[in-house]
């Protein structure tokens, strides 16, 4: 079974220029690229472009893939392949993971594995519509081996912890997360993640940190990150790079100051960031970091997700304490502790910020989309890619297309390690995304977030076609994707 895809724009995610030509797809590979003969199917690409299918490095999809396995929420939008176990959770060991997936999940009945094997091959016994690739989770296992325990472990549970990294290793985990401002991550100090990290010297994973700070100490918290990496000589991806909150604004210039003489001294440093000013996170996070006091904030603070009383969704926390008539430190509270899962919207970043964290070549592309999928997550869930392309690049010209479009596949698959993934390339996995370049946009608002974006006609994976037509076609053709050691 062959399929053209005729006269479209290409970028094959390397950066370079596009150029117009075809592109075979041949069972699960790409064919042939340039001019191609007759095949089975045709698409006609006329004035669009064709493009390696998305890469979410940013996710927390870990059991939306076991549970929405069609996964269209992130397909219409372009992306091929998430990275899930990102900020410390992971899918392993189940019992603390069945925690995190009930916060996201309230209603579903999590399927029973054992260890990040049994997490990978759930995933291939019942496919998702998209690949996965697999990050272990520092805060799941800690709280596996220590429970809520804020010291430092013991030697044995620090070997107990290595051993299920190890584990992790063995199934073909592409690194390993923290989420420093999580429960139970949040009490590691830096030796515990460092003795941690070094069980992936040798192989090809990563570390990935949701840093510890990301307000008045980021700079703090980029060179303890950095640190991790030149201890260990594993390279380190900062998730979600950003300064938040107004008086920290303008920071980033100097966390990426850090990222350049990082790099420059030959470490592998590197970082991914969603197009937005605001963020998305747990309401008891915002209030253990006190990421807001009372005259700064309450008012950017909105309930996305609150399974318990979804009647205050989409409303702010200062208009909850309005209403109740209470500081708002105080209504927050009172949300968590009728729903300790409530997710949060946080308008708390800057434009420019924003602008020139994209625009430096360390950046790449992740959603952070938390898929509460039946109430109102931050739109970058649907529209992180449409939205880089349109707004970013065609918009307001932050980077050219080109460069866009490797920020979200080539740069993101050598960096997380995903074999003979991210270009369009003769004998590559046939993971494409056939968009129009002149009309992609991102939709949705935060009022009104379950929307997918416009332009986004063409979407296969490993050759099969998840979305035609802008219509999800219900095929579940996704791969777990583990790590090959070079
Ligand atoms: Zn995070």
């Amino acid at each position: 079974m062959t399929l053209a895809i005729r006269n479209a724009l290409i970028f094959d995610g390397t950066g370079s220029e596009p150029s117009v030509g075809d592109v075979l797809i041949d069972a699960d590979r790409i064919g042939a690229v340039g001019g191609v003969g007759p095949a089975d199917e045709e698409i006609d690409g006329t004035g669009l472009a064709v493009a390696p299918g998305f890469i979410d490095v940013h996710t927390h999809d870990d059991f939306a893939a076991l549970f929405h396995r069609d996964m269209t929420f992130k397909s219409r939008g372009g992306v091929t392949t998430c990275i899930v176990g990102n900020c410390g959770f992971g899918a392993a060991p189940w019992d603390a993971a069945s925690v995190m997936a009930q916060s996201i999940h309230p209603k579903a009945e999590m399927p029973r594995y054992d260890g990040y094997a049994g997490y990978l091959a759930a995933l291939e016994a019942n496919p998702p519509g998209v690949n996965i690739g697999v990050l272990a989770g520092h805060g799941t296992i800690r709280m596996a081996v220590m429970g809520t325990e804020r010291r430092a472990p013991t030697d044995v549970e620090m070997a107990e912890m290595h051993e299920i990294v190890v584990e992790a290793l063995d199934a073909g985990v592409l690194g390993l997360s923290t989420g420093l401002i999580y429960e139970p991550g949040r009490h590691a100090q830096t030796e515990e993640i460092i003795e941690l990290t070094s069980a992936l010297q040798g192989t090809t994973a990563l570390y990935a940190s949701h840093m510890r700070n990301e307000a008045e100490d980021l700079l703090a918290a980029v060179r303890e990150t950095i640190r991790i990496g030149a201890e260990t000589g594993v390279p380190v991806q900062i998730s979600h790079h950003k300064a938040t909150g107004r008086a920290n604004w303008g920071l980033v210039r100097e966390s990426l100051a850090l990222i350049d003489d990082a790099r420059a001294s030959g470490q592998v440093v590197n970082a991914d960031q969603y197009p937005y000013t605001a963020g998305s996170t747990l309401l008891r996070a915002v209030m253990q970091n006190k990421m807001f006091d009372d005259e700064d904030g309450a008012d950017g603070v909105v309930v996305a997700s609150c399974a318990a009383r979804p009647e205050w969704e989409g409303r702010s926390i200062a208009d909850l304490a309005a209403e109740w008539e209470v500081e708002p430190v105080a209504a927050a509270r009172r949300v968590v502790d009728e729903d300790g899962s409530t997710f949060v919207v946080i308008h708390s970043m800057c434009e420019p910020d924003v602008e020139l964290v994209m625009a430096h070549p360390s950046t790449m592309v992740g959603s952070d989309g938390l898929p509460t999928l039946d109430a109102r997550p931050h739109p970058r869930l649907y529209n992180t890619f449409a939205r880089v392309l349109g707004l970013y690049s065609r918009e307001r010209g932050v980077l050219s297309m080109a460069e866009a479009v490797r920020r979200m596949t080539g740069y993101s698959a050598d960096t997380f390690g995903l074999v003979d993934r991210g270009y369009v390339r003769r004998g590559g996995f046939a993971d494409l995304v056939v968009f129009d370049p002149a009309g992609v946009i991102d939709q949705g608002t935060f009022d009104d977030p379950n929307q997918y974006p416009i332009g986004i006609q063409h979407v296969f994976v490993n050759g099969v076609e998840v979305v035609r037509d802008d219509v999800p076609t219900g095929a579940l053709p996704g791969r777990a994707l583990r790590r090959v050691d070079t």
